[in-house]
C-alpha cells in the first residue's frame, strides 16, 4: 500500500495548506512525485520540505488559478520537469459568502473563476498528454453543499454542483482512453475555510452531522488517494462523500 503510487506524477492545486496539503502529503507518502502549487509562495519551503520527506523528487510552482497564463505555465512546467502528468487534483477553492440579494457580481465571478473555470482550463490541458499516455486520474474537490444547497452560498454551491456535472462529462469523454475523472465531496472539514464560521453557525452545522464532529483534511486525502490508485481503475464519473454522515446519497 505505501508504495502504490511509485513514479506517478501528481499536480495538486492549492496545496500549501488545508485539504490540498494533506492530499499532497498523502500522495507523496505513497510514492508519487508532487507538484505543489499555490498563489502564496511564502509557504513553499515548509510544505516542500514536508513532502520531500516522503518523495524527494517533488517541486513547487507559483500559480494564480484565475490566470490562463499561470495555468498554462503550470502544465508546461510539470511536463518539462517530470516528463508526464498522471494525476491532477483540482483542489484550490474559495468562499465569498453572502445572501443572494446582496451578493456582488465580483463575488460571483471570483468564485466561478477559482472554483470552476480554472478546473475546466486545467483539465482541458492535461487531457491531451493523458490521452497519449493512455493513463490519467482527474480528481476534483466538490462539496456537500453542491448537493444540498446552502443559504448564503449561491456562488459556491453553484460552482461545486457544476463541478460534479463537469466531472461526469469529462469521465464520459475520456473513459475509453484509460483516464478516470471523479470527485470527492467533503462535508465540513477543519481548515482555514471553516475557521471563519462563527460559533452559532458552527453549532448549527455540528448538529447536522451524525458523527458529531468536523472532519480532518486527512479524511479527504484518504479518499483522494484511493481514487488516484490502481484499485480505483474501474470507477469513473463518481463522487465519494466524506462528511461524517451529514448527507447520505
Ligand atoms: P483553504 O485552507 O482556504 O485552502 C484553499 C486553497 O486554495 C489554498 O491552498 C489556496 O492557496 C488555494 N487558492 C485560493 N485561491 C487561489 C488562487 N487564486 N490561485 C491558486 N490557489 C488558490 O481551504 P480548504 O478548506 O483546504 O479547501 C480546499 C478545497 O476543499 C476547496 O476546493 C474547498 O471548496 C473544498 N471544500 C472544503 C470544505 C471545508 O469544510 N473546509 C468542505 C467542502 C469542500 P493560497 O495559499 O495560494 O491562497
Amino acid at each position: 500500500m505505501s508504495e502504490m503510487l511509485q513514479d506517478r506524477v501528481a499536480i495538486v492545486t492549492g496545496s500549501t495548506r488545508g485539504i490540498g496539503k494533506a492530499i499532497a502529503l498523502n500522495l507523496a507518502s505513497k510514492g508519487a512525485k508532487i507538484l505543489i502549487t499555490s498563489n502564496e509562495p511564502e509557504l513553499f519551503p515548509e510544505t516542500l520540505a514536508e513532502v520531500q520527506k516522503f518523495s524527494q523528487d517533488s517541486d513547487v510552482f507559483e500559480a494564480d488559478v484565475t490566470s490562463k497564463e499561470s495555468l498554462e505555465g503550470m502544465i508546461k512546467f510539470a511536463q518539462e520537469r517530470f516528463g508526464k502528468i498522471d494525476i491532477l487534483v483540482n483542489n484550490a477553492g474559495i468562499t465569498r459568502d453572502g445572501l443572494l440579494m446582496r451578493m456582488k457580481d465580483e463575488d460571483w465571478d471570483l468564485v466561478m473563476s477559482i472554483n470552476l473555470r480554472s478546473i475546466f482550463r486545467l483539465t482541458r490541458q492535461v487531457m491531451r498528454p493523458m490521452m497519449k499516455a493512455r493513463y490519467g486520474r482527474i480528481i476534483n474537490i466538490a462539496s456537500v453543499v453542491g448537493y444540498t444547497g446552502n443559504a448564503g452560498q449561491a456562488n459556491y454551491t453553484t460552482a461545486k454542483a457544476g463541478l460534479v456535472a463537469f466531472t461526469k462529462t469529462v469521465a464520459q469523454e475520456v473513459a475509453s482512453r484509460g483516464i478516470t475523472a471523479n470527485c470527492v465531496a467533503p462535508g465540513f472539514i477543519q481548515t482555514a475555510m471553516t475557521d471563519k464560521l462563527n460559533p452559532k453557525a458552527r453549532e448549527a452545522i455540528l448538529s447536522q452531522i451524525p458523527m458529531g464532529s468536523m472532519g480532518q483534511p486527512e479524511d479527504v486525502a484518504d479518499a483522494v488517494a484511493f481514487l488516484a490508485s490502481d484499485q480505483a481503475g474501474y470507477m469513473t464519473g463518481q463522487t465519494l462523500h466524506v462528511n461524517g454522515g451529514m448527507l447520505m446519497t
